[in-house]
């Protein structure tokens, strides 16, 4: 589409605002089309985008290799169920498990919904009177009724009760507190080895190495929700391969297929069977175009050295930050793994968040006061640059 064909952004506002449930709060912007870190409003306006597909883009707006492989795979088979194999899923099972460590997966279509199987899977595979969960406050693990209440913030919790039962919440960082909230009911711990909506909140090694420790001294299982964490996020493949602790099941979305809807909850071979036929299915779960934007993605990644990439970035990002911060009393705290950035504020983000876009750079602002990058793996060093200058100046431009 040429430009002047394209609708305005106040017709399609006009659209959702008699069409859409307002359930989202949104900025009165449509987006056309995206580039790499690059994406266009629909009056052609220019953004680089620090936070492409909230966390889904890791590989940049329309990577090349997954477009290829969805618009290939979408003229040949677009879905069959799962009572029949396909070569792409089973494929793409396949690198994962080479990836990760060594177990089978379970195909899903999103975050929430990997973690319910996790859920499921943790009642299933302990003994019958254990069914409790333990996570930890400040996390985020979805939006459907189980994952919500794996979700110890009350905010997301008004008015849903009675909550799925089972879920005991301790402090991020307190092995202590989760070995007091041990019983003989408890069934797992659930954890992001990086809290993302919560702040960029890093865990550090000795805490999950503790989890660890005390999942195997109980005959729990721990699980890990990287659906944000995962797939090269941090520099690694999973943020669980940073600190040297395994999970026995890991959940997996978000930047999966390189942009495509697609989730995955991956186990050891010893506890996937407790997933039995009958107990638990998702009709489009690990479908054809899903398997194979998610095949073409580990692809990239591998061939382009994005992984690689990763840890250049970063550093770049934490030099001009670290420069930010010694400057800029505001800047409370830095936390940057890989592609995964907090900067927690003295201030409130949300008037930086407006500033920046104004000025064409796309960033997201999580618990009130802290600024979050989820940028591209295939970000330029000159970006980062071009990034910065806007977001640094918008910070020295809210100091008190
Ligand atoms: C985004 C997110 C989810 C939920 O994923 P959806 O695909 O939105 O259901 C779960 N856990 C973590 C850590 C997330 O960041």
């Amino acid at each position: 589409m040429s430009t002047d064909t394209i609708p305005s952004s106040a017709e399609t506002i006009d659209l959702f605002k008699q069409y859409v449930i307002p359930n989202y709060t949104r900025y009165p912007l449509a987006l056309e089309r995206g580039e790499g870190s690059y994406v266009w409003d629909a009056e052609g306006k220019r953004y680089l985008d620090f936070f492409p597909g909230w966390g889904c883009n890791l590989l940049g707006h329309c990577p090349e290799p997954v477009v290829r492989a969805v618009q290939e795979q979408v003229a040949t088979l677009i879905h069959v169920p799962n009572t029949w194999h396909t070569h792409a899923q089973g494929l793409w099972a396949k690198m994962l498990s080479e990836r990760s460590f060594g177990g089978q997966a379970f195909f899903c279509n999103s975050g929430t919904e990997a973690n319910e199987a996790a859920i499921k899977l943790a009642r299933l595979h302990t003994p019958k009177e254990r069914y409790k969960i333990i996570t930890f406050e400040g996390g985020f693990h979805g939006r459907t009724l189980g994952a919500t209440a794996a979700t110890a913030q009350p905010k997301y919790h008004e008015g849903l009760g009675p909550l799925m039962a089972g879920f005991t919440y301790a402090p991020y960082g307190d092995a202590d507190a989760v070995a007091r909230l041990i019983d003989k009911e408890t069934a797992a711990i659930l954890v992001e080895p990086i809290q993302g909506e919560g702040g960029v909140k890093i865990a550090t090694d000795g805490f999950l190495r503790d989890l660890r420790r005390l999942a195997d001294e109980n005959g729990l299982l721990l699980m890990f929700d990287e659906v944000q964490t995962g797939c090269g996020r941090t520099g690694k493949w999973f943020a669980y391969q940073r600190a040297g602790v395994t999970p026995d099941v890991m959940t997996l979305a978000k930047a999966l297929c390189g942009g495509v809807a697609g989730g995955a909850l991956l186990t050891t071979k010893e506890i996937a069977p407790s997933l039995r036929p009958g107990m638990h299915a998702a009709t489009f779960g690990g479908n054809p175009i899903a398997a194979r934007a998610g095949i073409a993605a580990i692809e990239m990644v591998e061939s382009q050295n994005l992984l690689e990439n990763v840890d250049l970035i970063a550093t770049v990002f934490r030099a001009r930050l670290e420069a930010l911060r010694d400057e800029c009393e505001i800047v409370r705290d830095l936390r940057i793994a890989g592609v995964m950035i907090g900067i927690e504020l003295a201030v409130e983000g949300a008037p930086i968040v407006k500033a920046c876009m104004e000025r064409g750079l796309l960033i997201n602002c999580t618990q009130g006061v802290v600024i979050r990058l989820l940028p591209a793996m295939n970000l330029t060093g000159a970006q980062v640059h071009e990034g910065c200058d806007i977001l640094c100046d918008a910070i020295r431009a809210a100091r008190p």
